[in-house]
């Protein structure tokens, strides 16, 4: 018979739901912790103070190819919080270097937050808890938070489903080996700019790709299915590398060259524009280890830089972790 554990997740992204989700369903009790105001990570929806408008600053859609991640996507589509999004896509500056694929693009509904928290829903997620360091108490693990302190509850097992740069402090000073590929993995940043019009913007596609200059990707945010199609929303992101050598720029500063690069695409100037940094989006060349698993700490990792990258890397990698415990 299995025996069940009681169980620490750090950080409630799509990993880190994933990995819960399985874990609690083969009946291991399951706590998740979460720096954020609300799960989801980087699958995540800004919402405007008003509460009118809406953007998808992360994870603009996702793919499915795996069957496993395919029948997740279902049932979420299923709890009608996804659905599939159909763009006029298209390629801008040198179309010839990079063609868009023809593949079905799933988004969150109402917004790419959506899947996350409604798997949050069914979990025990505490948020606003910034875990700065591992305690090893005998074989169990205790949590030290930035804003409660050293937490009471002991764990059997903490899985880390962070991204590299996250998961590496907190795993050094137990498992030097999990702590080393961390450290090996480079996350690259990425500006983002949500962009709010006052009526339709007249360019010929809903999203593409784009092969030079500072953006690599625009999109018709208000196209996407569930969300109110008369708010005009834009949403650009920079190409990495750009990103990587504006990282510290003001957000100002970084919304006047975006937005004169989106000029030079035929781009009407936004009524308002809200520029977010991402410090830690991706990697160029994401690990394939799937997670990583210290069996006698009971010290896991999962994320997406461990398998491929993505939004179905990073679920696929919490159901690879919870494997090694079930
Ligand atoms: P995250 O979503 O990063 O989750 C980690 C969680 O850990 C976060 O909620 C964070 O708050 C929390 N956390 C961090 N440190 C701590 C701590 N010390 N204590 C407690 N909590 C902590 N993927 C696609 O499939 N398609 C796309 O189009 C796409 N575009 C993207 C564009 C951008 C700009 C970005 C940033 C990402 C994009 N991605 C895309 C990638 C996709 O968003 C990620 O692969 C996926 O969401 C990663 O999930 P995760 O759970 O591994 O990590």
């Amino acid at each position: 018979m299995t025996r069940l554990f009681n169980l620490a997740v750090i950080g409630a992204g799509i990993a880190g739901l994933s990995c819960a989700s399985a874990l609690r369903a083969a009946g291991h009790t399951v706590h998740i912790f979460d720096k954020g105001r609300s799960a989801s990570g980087r699958m995540s929806t800004r919402r405007n103070a008003d509460g009118g408008g809406q953007c998808d600053h992360g994870a603009q859609y996702f793919t499915a190819r795996d069957p496993a991640f395919a029948a997740e996507v279902a049932r979420w589509q299923q709890a009608g919080v996804a659905a599939l999004w159909a763009p006029r896509i298209t390629v801008l500056n040198d179309p010839n270097l990079r063609q868009p694929s023809p593949l079905e693009r799933f988004v969150g509904t109402p917004g790419m937050s959506a899947p996350a928290q409604w798997l949050a829903g069914s979990l025990n997620v505490s948020l606003g808890s910034t875990i700065k360091r591992l305690h090893r108490d005998g074989a169990h693990w205790q949590l030290e938070s930035a804003e409660q302190g050293r937490l009471d509850a002991r764990f059997d097992a903490v899985l880390l489903a962070l991204p590299a740069p996250q998961a590496r402090p907190l795993a050094e000073s137990h498992a030097p080996a999990l702590a080393a590929v961390a450290a090996s993995a480079r996350m690259r940043g990425c500006w983002a700019l949500m962009l709010q019009f006052d009526g339709p913007v007249d360019l010929p596609f809903d999203a593409a790709f784009v092969n030079s200059g500072p953006l690599r990707w625009i999109a018709r945010d208000s196209h996407k299915p569930g969300r109110d199609p008369a708010r005009e929303t834009w949403l650009l992101h920079a190409e990495a590398e750009w990103s990587e050598a504006h990282l510290e720029l003001l957000p100002d500063e970084a919304a006047a060259l975006m937005l004169a690069a989106f000029a030079a695409l035929g781009g009407p100037v936004p009524q308002t524009c809200t520029a977010h940094r991402w410090r830690y989006a991706d990697m160029r060349q994401p690990l394939l280890d799937g997670c990583l698993w210290d069996g006698s700490l009971r010290l896991g990792v999962c994320g997406d830089w461990l398998n491929g990258g993505k939004v179905e890397g990073a679920w696929l990698s919490g159901q690879r972790l919870a494997a090694r415990l079930s």
